[in-house]
């Protein structure tokens, strides 16, 4: 009888919540009410740009599409109206199997692109999903649902990948991601380049360098097109942050690199985040307001792990010693500001949620993902050691209250995962780098670049050889690391391409690394 009413009681909260969060959660939907509504164009395929999951939960996954037959056009080649969508998630491919559907309106003030956060689901659960627009049915996308957070889950795999310069390589690298069995892809940043290097040209972007609103839809469409793109996105749910290039090259908080004042950059990040969440499977909470958009967030892989997604570019204090115009990245030997303490990479208020996060950890593996390299990465030379600004290297004081943070409460187990650099990276992570007499507290993969071009190998071998901490390093091959993770261990094979990556190109491995649990630091598999 008690359990009987628990139940009740549990139903009606679960409805009034429910109600609850379809007032709060779709103003766009409130906001349409009484709009008239018009169906998609006939005869041109309105899922020109594919389906995509991420942010799976042990209860929840966020679906998404966007309406847009003709994407490079502005509007997309949508009426300028509100359009229904349907959509379907179950547990076979035929739809017959715990289904859950519902319908939304795609609006034209976000692109008509859509995203669905799909709750009350079962954990560690497979599904397929597909969006209806008038009388076309969208591609179908694979997905799942994480354990359960008490669960005892024997096995973690997914692909970090980063840097996918369209015009620089064919994406060869997600056809394998697609056809892979993983949990999910964890994306570190640059999923599009605003800029274009005219010696690197294996296929153009649509157009110039975007700054607009619609410039960046444009933009982020050409990424969509791409087929293998679109395959390693229906084939896996995605966890993301980002990097620089989804907006500027070297930006950092309110500050370009370029000639743009503080305003008028803030506008400009506007634009890229807006439509950055406009085509990625972020939830709908997510949704910039203004210039902000909160990206870095917390997931749990039952008892067997735990990620944080961190952002290091819009909380970020400025790149020390730049130039008049007040930010980007330098190569340079000696700046009085590195030694500024105050200088941070992720915001006092991420630094702060993270180490809180970490010493409170109940999870075995601790794994950060973030945008990049975090193991010392200078290069001896006559005048001094000469280091990239822009990195962590630019950013001393915050790297070693990153790693005090893991070495003051004694974590075991902790994984720090990056890109950005365009090389494989195993290295290990010491509070004083390069200092045998340091212990070694955490253990860092960072990958190549999907397809963006990286240093000369020769600089590589020169930064290898400068830094004893770090155990492997190569730029010549893109590619992406495919992580798996058990209690006993974490393995990280690095795949590899040659560069530029070719259409249909077959990757290979290029080495492999393991961390054993309970002992930090790389060690060759
Ligand atoms: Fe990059
Ligand atoms: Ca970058």
């Amino acid at each position: 009888m008690r359990n009987r009413r628990q139940f009740l009681h549990d139903l009606s909260r679960r409805a009034a919540a429910l109600a609850l969060g379809s007032l709060f959660a779709a103003p766009a939907l409130r906001q349409a009410a009484g709009a008239a509504t018009e169906p998609p164009p006939r005869g041109h395929d309105p899922f020109t740009l594919g389906v995509a999951s991420g942010m799976p939960r042990p209860d929840s996954v966020v679906i998404w599409t966007r309406l847009a037959p003709h994407p490079h056009e502005t509007g997309g080649g949508m009426p300028d109206a509100p359009v229904k969508v349907r959509w379907e998630l179950a547990e076979d491919e035929r739809f017959s199997a715990g289904v859950r559907r519902g319908e939304l309106l795609a609006l034209p003030q976000h692109a008509h692109s859509v995203h669905v956060e799909v709750d009350g689901l079962p954990s560690a659960t497979p599904f397929f999903y597909r969006f209806i627009a008038g009388d076309t049915v969208s591609p179908l996308g694979r997905t799942r649902s994480a354990p359960a957070v008490d669960a005892d889950v024997g096995r973690l795999r997914f692909a970090l990948a980063s840097c996918q310069h369209y015009e620089q390589g064919m994406f060869a690298v997600h056809r394998e991601i697609a056809e892979r069995e993983l949990d999910f892809v964890l994306f570190v940043g640059d999923y599009i380049y605003e800029s274009s290097n005219p010696r690197y040209l294996v296929r153009p972007h649509e157009a110039g360098v975007p700054m607009t609103l619609d410039a960046y839809r444009a933009r982020h469409a050409t990424y969509k097109l791409d087929a293998d793109l679109r395959a390693a996105h229906a084939a896996h749910p995605w966890v993301m942050t980002w990097d620089d290039h989804e907006v500027e090259n070297d930006y950092a908080n309110d500050r370009s690199p370029s000639d743009l004042g503080t305003d008028a950059f803030l506008r400009r990040r506007a634009a890229a985040y807006k439509a950055y969440f406009e085509h990625l499977p972020v939830s709908p909470r997510m949704a910039p307001v203004g210039p902000a958009m909160r990206i870095h967030e917390r997931y749990e892989w039952g008892r067997l792990a735990e990620l944080w997604t961190l952002d290091n570019r819009q909380y970020r204090g400025v790149q020390p010693c730049s130039d008049a115009r007040g930010a980007g990245g330098r190569v340079l030997a000696q700046c009085d500001e590195l030694g500024d303490e105050r200088r941070s990479m992720f915001g006092a208020e991420q630094e702060r949620w993270l180490a809180q996060g970490l010493a409170a950890s109940q999870r075995r593996w601790k794994l950060l993902g973030q945008g990049t390299q975090i193991s010392d990465s200078g290069i001896d030379a006559p005048l001094g050691r000469r280091i990239f600004t822009d990195g962590w290297d630019g950013y001393p004081a915050a790297r070693e209250r990153l790693l005090r943070a893991i070495a003051e409460p004694k974590l075991r187990d902790v994984l720090c995962l990056g890109g950005d650099v365009h090389r494989h990276v195993a290295a290990d992570l010491r509070l004083h780098a390069n200092d045998e007499r340091s212990p070694v507290v955490a253990s860092e993969f960072v990958c190549s670049s999907l397809t963006s071009r990286g240093l000369s190998e020769a600089m590589t071998a020169m930064l290898v050889a400068a830094n004893p901490d770090i155990v492997h390093g190569r730029s010549d091959e893109r590619g992406y690391a495919l992580l798996d993770i058990t209690p006993a261990a974490a393995t990280c094979e690095f795949r590899a391409a040659p560069f530029p990556v070719p259409a249909g190109a077959r990757l290979s491995s290029q080495a492999s690394f393991r961390v054993e649990s309970g002992r930090a630091g790389v060690l060759r598999a």
